[in-house]
């Protein structure tokens, strides 16, 4: 007999892990478990809708799916449908693989004002995740603040602006983006509470908000003054941010005014308060919590339910498969529990594809890659055929 190990959440943390899993023991079962009736959490709806290249990892997840000892469950929200104590009761191991998808509040005054809003909500509206069908109202919106200076902020801002050509060819909700190419955004303030060298945006996704068609990327000379990476041997941290301060000091030197939309960076800049008035959208982009989970024998939490948000797709595959290694050895010495199917009704792989071939064939009729499903009831009518 096998051993069976439940994975919570079908992010890529949660397909890496299965992947880990099934190099080491091709036997091992793997039932794959999310609350929502779709996998893959974090690509599906954290990764902007434009960049498709990143989106495209599921195809190597869609195969894990295919896997013969591999079970998708779907529409199980452990702690609603099932327990903790029961999963670790009948499966082998379980592995934590559920993310962050809280936002952190700036805590300051006025970051509960009704235009403020955290990336997740913000992102996940854009992505057409089922829970985040209402979006702000972007009807009147000219000046944007994107507070942060990680690469969530640089997705945000450039969502906010890129035209809607530019976003022609990506899945981003059609309300939403039709709400974002009506809106009258002027200018876009990236605003980082720490100086140009501590900006933790990578060297493409900044590069890329110097080739916007309607927005000019902007930063103050001044603010660049001085800036400079520590001296010694070259890391790819060093090069990372040497890079970056590159990249601003060329956006230093654009024409204010030479494109429709201002997306300036600005630095050293620490907000103090949220007020009425100075910006019409505020979006926070300022990392996530998570869910808590049993932190006991038998449950191993992986992605950034482990390490906390940080790290790209790439990095939870290496992640992933380290905790994986953790998983077996753990269960060497363990007799299968062989316990009886603790799960109720669910949307399996099959409900999935049915979704994912009724999406695609969506957006195939717009020349995008897929137009998503956003509400429950229609994506549980398609999953059951
Ligand atoms: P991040 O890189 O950690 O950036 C978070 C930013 O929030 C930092 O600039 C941080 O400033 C700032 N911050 C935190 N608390 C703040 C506060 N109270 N007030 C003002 N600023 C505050 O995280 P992220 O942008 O959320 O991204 C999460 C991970 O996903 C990262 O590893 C990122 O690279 C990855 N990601 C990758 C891509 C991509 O590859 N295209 C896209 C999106 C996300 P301090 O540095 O001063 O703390």
């Amino acid at each position: 007999m096998a051993h069976r190990v439940a994975i919570v959440g079908a992010g890529p943390s949660g397909f890496y892990a299965a992947d880990g899993l099934l190099r080491g023991d091709p036997d091992i079962g793997i039932d794959i478990i999310d609350r929502l009736p779709t996998p893959f959490g974090l690509v599906r709806a954290g990764v902007a809708p434009d960049h498709q290249g990143t989106k495209a990892v599921t195809r190597q997840f869609d195969r894990l799916l295919a896997h013969p000892n591999v079970r998708f469950c779907g529409n199980v929200e452990v702690g609603r449908d099932i327990g903790w104590e029961t999963l670790r009761e009948v499966y082998d191991a379980v592995v934590v693989a559920t993310g962050r998808v809280i936002d952190r509040r700036l805590g300051v005054p006025g970051d509960d004002l009704p235009h403020v809003w955290g990336s997740w909500r913000f992102v996940a509206w854009l992505n057409g995740h089922p829970d985040f069908r209402a979006g702000p109202d972007l009807s009147a919106v000219k000046r944007v603040a994107v507070i942060g200076n990680g690469n969530v902020a640089i997705d945000v801002a450039r969502v906010l602006a890129k035209s809607a050509d530019e976003m022609a060819k990506s899945d981003i909700d059609p309300q939403a983006g039709a709400a974002i190419a009506a809106a009258p955004i002027e200018a876009i303030d990236v605003i980082g509470r720490r100086g140009p060298a501590d900006a933790s945006f990578t060297n493409n996704e900044l590069a890329e908000m110097g080739r916007l068609s309607r927005a000019v990327a902007l930063v103050d000379a001044a603010s660049l003054d001085g800036a400079a990476v520590p001296a010694g041997d070259p890391t790819p941290e060093k090069l990372r941010k040497t890079k970056n301060l590159d990249i601003l000091r060329g956006f230093a030197a654009n024409r204010a005014g030479s494109k429709p939309v201002a997306l300036r960076f600005l630095f050293n800049t620490a907000p103090q308060r949220i007020e009425k008035g100075t910006y019409d959208l505020v979006v926070t982009c300022i990392g996530y919590g998570g869910a808590d989970y049993p932190k006991v024998k038998g449950v191993f939490a992986v992605g950034w339910a482990r390490r906390g948000p940080s790290g790209t797709i790439p990095t939870n595959r290496a992640d992933s498969h380290a905790v994986a290694q953790q998983v077996l050895s753990w269960l060497e010495d363990r007799a299968p529990k062989g316990g009886i199917d603790p799960l109720p009704p669910s949307t399996d792989a099959e409900g999935w594809r049915r979704i994912d071939k009724a999406e695609t064939a969506a957006g195939a009729a717009l020349g995008r890659p897929r137009v998503k499903l956003t509400d429950w009831p229609s994506l549980l009518k398609v999953a059951e055929g």
